[in-house]
């Protein structure tokens, strides 16, 4: 299958996270990548990562964009996940910053809105 974005939240929407890794070089990339960012390598193939990781950076919005009206406040993160490279994302049910730091664990939940899934995160114990 192409590595297209639409490719990458049709599995999005079956609750998979499916990434590209160059044969080349092993570099991972999510959203996946036709070409390699490292090696410039088009023989690529597809790999799954299991959804669990943890916050490299994080900013909590406390005025939203107008799509995500009244679920302000919320958190942006750029997850590192623990098998794969690092993604942005939703962090669900943050209001505060300081119940978020840089290695808190989070785990992938996706979000129906409308006939879209989103790609986004919780925190876990
Ligand atoms: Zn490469």
């Amino acid at each position: 299958m192409e590595f297209t974005s639409k490719a990458y939240f049709d599995f999005i929407g079956e609750g998979r996270i499916m990434g590209s890794r160059c044969r080349a070089c092993g570099d991972e990339s999510l959203p996946p990548r036709l070409v390699c960012k490292e090696c410039g390598s088009v023989d690529l193939e597809w790999e799954e990562f299991e959804g669990k990781g943890e916050v490299r950076a994080f900013s909590v919005i406390n005025i939203p964009l107008s799509r995500m009206d009244g679920r302000s406040p919320y958190a942006v993160g750029v997850m590192r996940l623990d098998d794969g490279p690092s993604i942005s994302g939703l962090i669900l049910d943050v209001k505060e910053e300081g119940e978020l730091s840089v290695g808190s664990r989070v785990e992938a939940e996706y979000v129906k809105e409308g006939e879209k899934t989103a790609l986004c995160f919780r925190l876990v114990p």
